[in-house]
């Protein structure tokens, strides 16, 4: 059986009129599922019931099924917890602004990267999500929440760029207008920085938005947070921005989690300003959210002293407000399991 969230349009036309129901159909399907949630067929009544029943035989259309829920009582975010057909878990994550909904998603069962300060990272690397699996995320979490996501991050649980293909398919679905409807610059691809896949996605035509988990300014240093640094160094990663940069002349985002006396010292603020001044970029600053005992944020003032610096510079930045951190759903907290545990 397939499954129906692993096709793209163009793929679907193809597959439905083989069956030998009329193109039209496809944008039919396609609202019944990407716009009304619906996952039966029997309930897509404005096909024939032979046609339903032709359907049914080839296409599963598979949304998750939802293991637990949690909100965040400062902020309202909340965390899902999902299992898949193989019985592994993801979770996924609904953010709430004033004039959007964002959403967080995963693309892998945990992650190979291994970042020591990441939570995914250090719950092992299991495998890639299939498309079908990363679109379902959204379409699960807004048929449960009866609410429209507006903005997409692919910040959960996963490298999106070691699970490439999958990830870039699942944009191009969830930015189809027949299907997710989400506009590319409102989809935000997230990586630690794979420059071949960098340089390749800035290939695909596709002007999605691009954020760079960079986290030291130095070999060095970089090389303690982010094991895959020594396979791929600061120097290769920057140039590879530099060529998405000039194919789409798109800024990038710059993400740099800030540990205490690790990576937040002045001259770490100093010598950042530097390796960035050739690029567009705009710095995140995001405060750690401790993932053992002795990693600490640092103090409000170390914070805003290296944002300073960074502006004195010429560097864009801004210091990024925690969501969910009473749900454990701040960005780096997912990890994999079979049930929340009680707070
Ligand atoms: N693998 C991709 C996307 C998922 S991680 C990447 O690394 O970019 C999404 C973001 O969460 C990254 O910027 C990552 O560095 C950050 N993150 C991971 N662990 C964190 C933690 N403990 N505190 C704060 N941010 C964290
Ligand atoms: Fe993987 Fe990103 Fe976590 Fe690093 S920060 S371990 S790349 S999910």
């Amino acid at each position: 059986m397939k499954n129906l969230l692993d096709f793209s349009y163009e793929e679907l036309v193809n597959e439905i009129t083989r069956l030998g129901l009329e193109r039209y159909r496809v944008d039919q399907i396609l609202d019944w599922v990407y716009d009304k949630k619906v996952n039966d067929f029997d309930e897509m009544t404005n096909l024939s019931k032979k046609h339903r029943a032709l359907l049914k035989e080839y296409f599963a259309i598979s949304f998750l099924k939802l293991l637990d829920k949690r909100v965040s009582k400062i902020d309202g975010t909340t965390k899902f917890l999902w299992e898949l057909e193989d019985g592994n878990t993801i979770e996924s994550v609904m953010l709430f602004h004033p004039d959007r909904i964002t959403a967080c998603i995963s693309t892998q069962v945990g992650c190979p990267v291994g970042c020591v300060f990441c939570a995914t990272g250090m719950s092992g690397f299991v495998r890639n999500l299939s498309t079908g699996e990363i679109v379902a995320q959204i379409l699960s979490m807004e048929k449960e929440e009866r609410k429209k996501i507006g903005n997409v991050v692919y910040m959960g649980m996963g490298e999106p760029l070691l699970n490439y293909e999958n990830t870039v398919k699942s944009i191009r679905i969830l930015n189809h207008k027949k299907m997710g409807n989400i506009g590319i610059r409102r989809i935000t691809v997230s990586t630690v920085g794979i420059p071949e896949k960098i340089v390749q996605l800035a290939e695909e035509d596709l002007d999605v938005k691009l954020a760079l988990s960079l986290h030291a300014p130095t070999n060095f240093k970089r090389d303690q947070l982010v094991p895959l640094n020594r396979k791929y160094s600061i120097e290769e990663i920057l140039n590879a921005l530099k060529i998405y940069q000039r194919k789409t002349g798109k800024r990038v985002t710059i993400e740099y989690v800030l540990i205490r006396g690790v990576n937040d010292e002045i001259s770490d603020a100093k010598k950042l300003a530097e390796i960035l001044k050739n690029l567009k970029v705009f710095v995140n600053l995001i405060p750690v959210n401790p993932t053992t005992e002795t990693m600490k944020k640092p103090s409000r003032q170390r914070l805003l002293a290296f944002k300073r610096i960074l502006l004195e510079n010429g560097i864009e930045a801004e210091i990024r407000k925690e969501k969910g951190s009473d749900i454990e759903a701040a960005c780096g907290q997912l990890r994999i399991k079979r049930k929340f545990s009680m707070p």
